[in-house]
């Protein structure tokens, strides 16, 4: 299970079952298309739910221990296409019973398959800068891990000239399914949450 571990309560948000392709090293996780995960929903003049809902493209997720960002893969279509890498900033992952907790940081790097590449929300991160649910010494220690990617893609350095692009799952693997512990098992939390988020309780 990989679940992202909500700022103010410390609780199961989002959550993806996965398989594990690799772990030492580098943690790489697969989330085929069709797998069902758990994602926010939030109706009209009600407050927000987690609901079950079907994941589109195939990811494979690597994530890199104690590093503050993950690097996704994504496929589409029957004949998996290669479509982007994509840059999660993101809590440094922590192992639970059943898999491993992190929160997303709101920016985002989306990388082509040639390797030129766009930020995405980044008026939704500086946003939370500006109102202060950011602190602003974690503000900057989040553009400064996005530099130190960015660096990385310019210089085509890895994980982005590592063959992932071509990577396929062994023939017969199921999708995973959701752990009934998913919600229960208790979070993770990450321990520089207060210095980070100005409303963590
Ligand atoms: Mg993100």
């Amino acid at each position: 299970m990989l679940r992202y571990i909500t700022r103010l309560d410390g609780v199961a948000g989002m959550t993806w079952p996965a398989r594990v392709v690799r772990d030492d090293d580098l943690l790489a996780l697969y989330v085929p298309r069709g797998t069902t995960q758990m994602a926010w929903h939030q109706p009209p003049g009600e407050s927000r739910r987690l609901v079950e809902r079907e994941w589109r493209r195939d990811m494979l997720r690597l994530m890199f221990p104690g590093q503050a960002h993950s690097v996704w893969c994504f496929w589409e279509g029957e004949e998996r296409r290669f479509t982007s890498y994509y840059v999660n900033l993101e809590e440094p992952f922590r192992r639970t019973a059943i898999g491993v907790d992190t929160n997303d940081h709101a920016l985002d790097i989306v990388v082509n398959p040639d390797l030129s590449w766009s930020w995405k929300d980044l008026d939704e991160f500086e946003g939370l800068v500006a109102r202060g649910t950011y602190s602003p010494e974690f503000g900057q220690a989040v553009r400064d891990e996005a530099e130190r990617v960015v660096a990385d893609i310019e210089a085509r350095r890895e994980p982005f000239n590592a063959g992932w692009d071509t990577w396929a799952p062994p023939a017969g693997w199921e999708p995973p399914r959701l752990h009934p512990r998913w919600r229960d098992e208790p979070a993770v939390l990450w321990e520089r949450r207060t210095w980070a988020y100005r409303d963590a309780r």
